[in-house]
């Protein structure tokens, strides 16, 4: 590792010793947006407009840069005193910008704001149309707006949710945290864990007795505590609903597709088509079993491994072969990614009291972002060093807009960093040495293809039958037969369920916590899936789309971005690509084991 490690400089968003100068002059200007908010006016000149509008765009990069600065040096270095008191300080600030520019924020949404007069449709186009690269946004502000309550009934509603809502979530996570797991394999002394997660590491155990004692411990408590956990999803589950009826969206999955900004037709689509594709998946697992030598696999074993020798790759060694599989894709995806290595934005390997996991931070429109790493030089660690330089890159695409379209949108952020993932691991599975180890590499890809994709969506079409269901009225365990029907209908006669499996629902903190979310893990999977597919099918032709739809980052919707290249993601064939990537996967594994 000696002579590896790359440290990043974060002296490029906030000068060496100018903290205290960069902080008072953001703070001097931000009192200055009282003397712009005067100037809003529905009958402005579009200059008058220009300007107040870049004054803030300006205040918000500045901020954006000041902020990051504390928040990486924590990351960096987590005991960091200094850090800790940067990033407070650059909070206050953000508090009081957000303050500051509240005003703004209404008034360009439609609201009544005392004082001003309020922004008409007809002005509010001809003001917008000034500023093309924020129209999206600004539009989409504005359509928000029509989801808002009165201002009384808002205030109403967020105190109301700190002891309604909230509450209940907190007491979820309350029940949840005080289980204890007691696990205890076939034959075995049983041990008691506290930490969910290291029971849960034994999902992956080579051993099959210690895989089923795993789940059977995890759900055991959740089972006994199945009676409150009802009562708490029911409350939130109800109170989710009746909030989106207020807010005229009409089903309780829309107001999360309009906070994602995806249609409800391409959802319902996704999901209609992960559910025709089930097939595949469980052909795989009917396959996995032939391979871990088991007569039919149970739902204990879906992740369980193959033995495989693990390959090292030294940090160096990664970079060139990233870079090389990048320049031959696109040009400008490999000069991206070098820039990133040559500005020194890369923190590269695990240290103590540094983070742990990885992420690519895009700060602001000329920054070039900062990339966290914890590189260990296996398989996964190569991988995730293209998945994030794949957003750095995606980043730098989008670099030619103003701070608020700039940020890519939910949908589309996973774009570039699954591309990266998926064209490395084609060329890492292509180098692999044996075999055996090429079988292990393509096993764990469709797991994980399983776990992201059809495990999500499953999720999701529970959660719109149970809040269905829910209304009309429904017990405990009659939420139980309805997951287990629908996730023993997922596997079909490939896996074997047990009946512990019943409780899994009540295991997900995320249809507690945001309803609906689950997914956005797989939208983003099979959306990168079906470009990849498209990019493999017609060559070099397809590169300058992608590149395309990179570069609009958040100034239009995903939707629109998607069309402009030629696709339709409300319709099945979109989609269906991403399943032809999945099925190549699972025919080389089958061809690999004759
Ligand atoms: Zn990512």
């Amino acid at each position: 590792m000696a002579g590896q490690e790359l440290k990043w400089n974060l002296n490029d968003i906030v000068a060496k010793g100018k903290f205290d100068e960069t902080y008072a002059g953001i703070e001097k200007d931000i009192t200055g947006m009282t003397e712009q908010i005067k100037l809003l006016k529905p009958q402005m000149s579009l200059a008058e407009f220009k300007q107040v509008i870049e004054f803030r765009e300006d205040l918000k990069t500045r901020l954006s840069k000041l902020s990051s600065y504390g928040e990486l040096w924590e990351n960096a270095d987590l005991k960091s005193q200094d850090a800790k008191l940067y990033k407070s300080r650059s909070q206050d600030l953000g508090i009081k910008l957000s303050d500051a520019i509240l005003p703004l924020e209404h008034w360009l949404k439609g609201l009544a704001v005392e004082g001003l007069e309020k922004l008409d449709d007809f002005n509010a186009n001809r003001l917008f149309a000034e500023l093309p690269d924020l129209e999206y946004v600004f539009n989409y502000n504005r359509a928000a707006a029509q989801h808002t309550l009165s201002q009384g009934e808002e205030r109403l509603i967020t105190r109301k949710s700190v002891t309604g809502s909230q509450a209940l979530v907190d007491m979820y996570n309350l029940i949840t945290d005080s289980f204890e797991y007691k696990f205890q394999p076939q034959g075995q002394k049983a041990k008691i864990f506290k930490v969910q997660g290291q029971v849960r590491n034994y999902y992956y155990s080579a051993r099959a007795a210690e895989r089923e004692a795993a789940y059977k411990a995890v759900f055991k408590p959740y089972h006994d505590n199945e009676d409150k956990l009802f009562v708490i999803y029911r409350a939130l589950a109800k109170d989710w609903d009746n909030d989106a009826k207020l807010r005229n969206f009409p089903n309780p999955v829309s107001v999360r597709n309009f906070y994602n900004r995806v249609p409800d037709a391409a959802i319902n689509t996704l999901l209609e088509v992960c559910q025709q594709n089930v097939g595949i998946y469980q052909d795989l697992f009917r396959y996995k079993a032939k391979l871990l030598k088991m007569k039919k696999l149970r739902r204990y074993d879906l992740f369980a491994p193959l033995e495989a020798p693990k390959a090292k790759m030294p940090l160096p060694e990664a970079k060139k072969l990233v870079l090389d599989i990048f320049r031959d894709f696109a040009p400008g995806f490999a000069e991206r990614a070098e820039s990133i290595f040559r500005a020194n934005h890369i923190d590269s390997h695990p240290r103590p009291g540094k983070d742990t996991g990885a992420f690519c931070s895009d700060i602001a429109p000329g920054v070039t972002p900062y990339i966290l790493l914890n590189y260990t030089g296996n398989n996964s660690s190569v991988s995730t060093l293209a998945h994030e330089l794949g957003h750095g890159v995606h980043d730098l695409y989008a670099q030619g807009h103003y701070f608020s379209s700039s940020h890519t949108t939910l949908p589309l952020a996973e774009t570039a960093s699954t591309i990266s993932e998926l064209m490395v691991f084609e060329k890492l599975l292509s180098q692999a040495r044996s075999d055996k180890e090429r079988r292990a590499m393509l096993l764990e890809k469709l797991g994980d293809s399983y776990a992201t994709v059809i495990r999500q969506a499953y999720f999701v079409m529970f959660e719109n039958q149970a809040h269905k269901r829910i209304t009309e009225g429904i017990k405990s365990d009659q939420l139980s037969d309805l997951y287990i029907k629908q996730l023993r209908s997922q596997l079909g006669s490939a896996v074997e369920v047990a009946e512990e499996f019943r409780s899994e629902w009540a295991y997900i903190p995320h249809i507690f916590q945001t309803p609906f979310y689950c997914y956005a893990y797989n939208f983003g999977e099979l959306l990168a899936l079906a470009l990849f597919a498209r990019y493999k099918d017609e060559g070099r032709p397809f590169v300058p789309k992608i590149e395309k739809i990179l570069a609009y980052g958040g100034s239009q919707s995903p939707d629109r971005i998607i069309k402009e290249v030629g696709m339709d993601m409300s319709s099945p064939e979109f989609w269906q690509g991403s399943f032809e990537v999945v099925k190549g996967w699972l025919s080389e594994l089958k061809r690999l084991s004759k």
